[in-house]
């Protein structure tokens, strides 16, 4: 398995429009743009910083992810994405390991990127999501 890099860093809130002032007038960063995945109950909006992005999330849904993860922890970051070169293998690797994936078979995310999850008590807290692009 090839990490690549960190892809971006998820942070959950409230409200994009609100979230979005810290990062985009404060430390100055673009405003890629937004957009909602469905599936996953979600709005994302990305903020390039060098290498790495910023990634904002808020829910669509009372019952989303997000408004889960809200309710029980407020804002702040919820997953860390790393980039690998082949998101298959990493996945079978990972289970050959014995790791506790969330995710067995990798979904489609924002901006088409395929995304899997790896389960937070294989990874000492750390929402960790695997991206590849
Ligand atoms: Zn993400």
């Amino acid at each position: 398995m090839k990490v690549l890099k960190i892809d971006h860093l998820g942070i959950a809130v409230k409200s994009i429009d609100e979230g979005k002032k810290f990062w985009t007038d404060v430390l100055e960063l673009e405003f890629e743009g937004s957009e909602t995945v469905e599936s996953q109950k979600v709005t994302t909006a990305f903020f390039p910083v060098g290498e790495s992005e910023v990634e904002l999330l808020e829910s669509t849904a009372p019952d989303g992810p997000i408004a889960k993860y809200l309710e029980k922890k407020g804002e702040g970051i919820q997953h860390i994405a790393f980039r690998v070169e082949n998101i298959e293998e990493a996945l079978s690797e990972l289970k050959e390991k014995g790791v506790k994936l969330i995710d067995e078979k990798p979904r489609i995310g924002a901006g088409g990127a395929k995304i899997a999850f790896l389960h937070p008590k294989a990874t000492h807290g750390v929402l960790v999501e695997l991206c590849e692009r």
